[in-house]
């Protein structure tokens, strides 16, 4: 992505903040030609949202097909996919209503106080979700047993337009936001302004001048176990050469011993 693609997405989230929050729709493309693995969009993402020690939003799964010589192996980054049809919003809201919603812009909305007051409705998210996009935040600190904890783990930080700190996340689950403190403050997400192969985009699918919605109608698209139902508002291209890979989402031994 050169310069000027950042510049273009500055420009399109700016038009698309012009406009009311129902005619947005926000959506995230991944071009895994250019992911170089480094996992830096994971760190600033942890940074941004001061995330647990064990936990990300956002992991960056090595993916291999194909047999020697002819093997090839690619990164393939992921995070919440802000599903249209989220099973961890009906799973959650069976047990605790209002728990998960959606916003009218696509971003599923967790409701920290009431998840927290419902070890079902959490435990019924996690197991509905198929991306492993769900973390629990029981409340360790990476600066825990050592003189006082450091102000980058105590600092207050913003998810789904609330002022939070980690007290007021212990306890809960938590995921991938898009940022939207970010959004509404006029910057693009975290991860995607620290992509270092410069392999992220965001925008406004609504917008037909966007980067993100020119790159969507120009690539051959993929979206994770679309077959499921789930409608994820992340796309993934750059899938030309490997047109008969069979894509799930690979689990890492982190996902399961967090
Ligand atoms: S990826 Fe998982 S947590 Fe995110 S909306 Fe879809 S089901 Fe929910
Ligand atoms: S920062 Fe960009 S290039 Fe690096 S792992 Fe993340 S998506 Fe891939």
């Amino acid at each position: 992505m050169a310069v000027n693609e950042i510049v273009r997405m500055y420009e399109d989230l700016n038009r698309a903040l012009k406009k009311p929050v129902e005619k947005r729709s926000w959506v995230m493309v991944i071009d895994v030609r250019r992911c170089v693995g480094d996992h830096a969009c994971a760190v600033s993402c942890m940074a941004e949202n001061v995330c647990p020690p064990g936990t990300s939003y956002r992991w960056v799964f090595e993916t291999e097909y194909q047999n020697y010589p002819k093997l090839d192996r690619f990164f393939m980054p992921a995070n919440c996919q802000h599903c249209d049809n989220p099973p961890c919003l009906k799973a959650a809201n069976r047990h605790k209503r209002g728990a998960i919603t959606k916003r009218p812009d696509g971003i599923v909305v967790f409701d920290y106080e009431k998840l927290s007051r419902s070890s079902s409705a959490m435990d019924a998210a996690k197991k509905a979700c198929p991306y492993y996009a769900i973390v629990d935040d029981r409340g360790d600190y990476y600066t825990e047993n050592t003189p006082k904890l450091e102000p980058y783990e105590t600092r207050t930080f913003f998810e789904y337009d609330r002022k939070l700190n980690r007290k007021k996340t212990k306890g809960t689950i938590r995921k991938c936001h898009f940022c939207l403190h970010r959004l509404e403050s006029g910057m693009i997400p975290a991860c995607v302004s620290t992509c270092i192969g410069r392999a992220m985009y965001f925008g406004d699918l609504n917008d037909p001048r966007s980067l993100v919605s020119e790159l969507i109608r120009k690539e051959k698209t993929l979206r994770l176990k679309e077959a499921e139902g789930t409608k994820p508002r992340v796309y993934y291209i750059g899938f030309k050469d490997r047109a008969n890979i069979s894509i799930s989402t690979p689990a890492t031994c982190q996902v399961c011993h967090q």
